[in-house]
């Protein structure tokens, strides 16, 4: 259970929400072009030096943790240049991912519930382990 008054708690919450831009982007990632992935990499990377950033100030050279964030990272950039001609990022109604041809998924009612199902598990082993390594299922 999460202690509110825990002095890693409110870091958590902020590694939390740095981990959750990071999902966001990812979604993203799996709508566009390998181009326009560029620039939703260089946000993603962005969010994973604000959770370093954070790591460095609490616990210092935590290898765990840091080496979690690695991980993340070359998850990201293996997405960001997988080729794509995906154009899903307005319209994807109906429409099957370039890459892998999966549905793009659509969860109505929930903006940032749009992606590709397949594409974005390339992300999943480095979020999964940041969540661990940070503790952020206690979130
Ligand atoms: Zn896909």
């Amino acid at each position: 259970m999460l202690d509110l008054n825990h002095p890693d708690t409110p870091i958590t919450f902020a590694v939390a929400a740095e981990h959750g831009k990071v999902l966001h982007y990812a979604k993203r990632m799996t709508l566009v072009s390998t181009q326009d992935r560029q620039r939703l990499l260089d946000e993603a990377l962005n969010a994973c030096a604000a959770i370093r950033d954070i790591t460095k100030q609490r616990w210092g050279n935590a290898k765990n943790k840091i080496k979690s964030v690695e991980l993340l990272e070359t998850n990201l950039r293996e997405l960001a240049s997988t080729q794509s001609t995906n154009d899903y990022a307005d319209s994807w109604e109906g429409c099957n991912c370039d890459v892998c041809d999966s549905p793009i998924e659509d969860l109505p009612g929930y903006p940032d519930m749009v992606y590709c199902r397949t594409c974005i598990a390339a992300v999943r082993p480095g979020l999964d382990a940041v969540d661990r390594s940070y503790g952020l299922w206690c979130i």
